[in-house]
């Protein structure tokens, strides 16, 4: 990440079983930056939502974000994992994949239908690893890149884009400061020639920001400019919309309170003709990668690419973890109904951080 280097993924699985003794699985990945979620308040949130969502009857996806507000005030990633879980039970109830099922929602809209999405390739590192995994990745057949910036000086960063984005010559490169820029370093970079081959930047100025200030960098920017942390849900993408203030958005689950949200804000871009991201945090599994990817394919076109974290990964939870094949994910992996992964439930135990056990309630 711009500030920080990652080397463990915390996230937490929650399997339900129903009364025909299937299983739904759901996953949720801890960002407290993000979400305000830490690891510990995330396993007590989804304890709570887990007790009172038995007294629940399951029966209409439309209303299960509503339902679990009724439970508790904000958590998204807690109320994402348990969403997940349900809509996996449902969705296999139902005998249809989740993609399906979001599609089949808007019967009637016009959408395109896709058979893969374009997987985009985090670059970061020392600059020689970065042009190693540039030439490699994009020899397997990676066309959509993000390069992280915000922790190098400005001349630095311009220095690595450049020479990143002349290596890379017509695919689409993107930059995420992670929202560690200052306004007046995030106007310099933007109208820098050496910018200038970038398809997007993503979160360069902090979500904490005045809504002016992200107006005047996205009125000001030769480059299209995307929003992670500064967007939750369909509330900000149209207050952003309203101000002009962004070109496109980065979806992530833990982030909306879970996939029907983000269902929601990925129809609310298209038909603004707003570009969609979708990401998993780093790193999460084939499960939440999965769930994130049925929104791609219900929705038919993800222009600025899907971050799928568990490409990063040492192992998985399942068996045929989800991978890239030409640098995409083709729909073919996905099961034929429910969220489409299964874990394997020793694979799983192995996956147990220390000091922490299986819950069962
Ligand atoms: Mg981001």
């Amino acid at each position: 990440m711009a500030k920080e280097v990652i080397v463990d993924a915390k996230t937490v699985l929650l399997c339900l079983t129903d009364d025909e003794g299937r299983q739904g699985w759901g996953e949720a990945s801890v960002a407290p930056l993000m979400t305000g979620e830490t690891l510990d308040s995330l396993l007590a949130s989804v304890k709570y939502l887990v007790e009172h969502a038995r007294a629940i009857e399951w029966d209409d996806p439309t209303l299960f974000s509503k339902a679990c507000d009724a439970i508790l005030y904000g958590n998204p990633s807690a109320k994402s994992c348990l969403e997940m879980a349900l809509l996996d039970l449902y969705t296999q109830q139902h005998s249809i994949s989740l993609w399906k099922y979001l599609r089949s929602l808007n019967a009637g809209i016009d959408l395109e239908e896709l058979t893969e999405i374009p997987l985009l390739r985090m670059i970061g590192g020392t600059p020689e690893k970065e042009i190693e995994d540039a030439k490699s990745f994009r020899e397997a057949g990676f066309r959509h890149w993000k390069i992280k910036i915000g922790s190098l000086s400005l001349e630095e960063d311009l220095y690595r884009v450049q020479l990143l984005s002349d290596l890379l010559e017509g695919d689409v490169i993107s930059v995420d400061a992670n929202g560690a820029m200052s306004l007046d370093d995030a106007l310099s970079f933007c109208a820098s020639a050496q910018a200038s081959k970038l398809s997007f930047a993503e979160q360069l100025i902090s979500a904490g920001s005045s809504l002016s200030d992200f107006a005047m960098l996205k009125q000001r920017s030769p480059i299209a400019i995307g929003l992670d942390e500064s967007i939750h849900g369909s509330g900000e993408i149209e207050e952003f919309m309203g101000a002009d203030a962004l070109n496109g958005a980065s979806l992530k689950l833990i982030k909306t309170g879970g996939v029907m949200e983000a269902w929601n804000c990925a129809q609310i871009l298209r038909r603004n003709n707003l570009k969609l991201n979708l990401a998993c945090k780093v790193a999460e599994t084939s499960l939440s990668g999965a769930a994130t990817a049925s929104i791609g394919f219900a929705i038919g076109n993800v222009p600025w690419g899907f971050s799928m974290s568990n490409q990063y990964l040492r192992f998985d939870i399942c068996d045929q973890p989800l991978i890239a094949k030409h640098g995409h994910l083709d729909l073919v992996q996905l099961n034929s109904t429910g969220v489409g992964i299964t874990p394997n439930i020793d694979r799983v135990i192995d996956a147990i951080a220390q000091d922490y056990s299986i819950i069962q309630y």
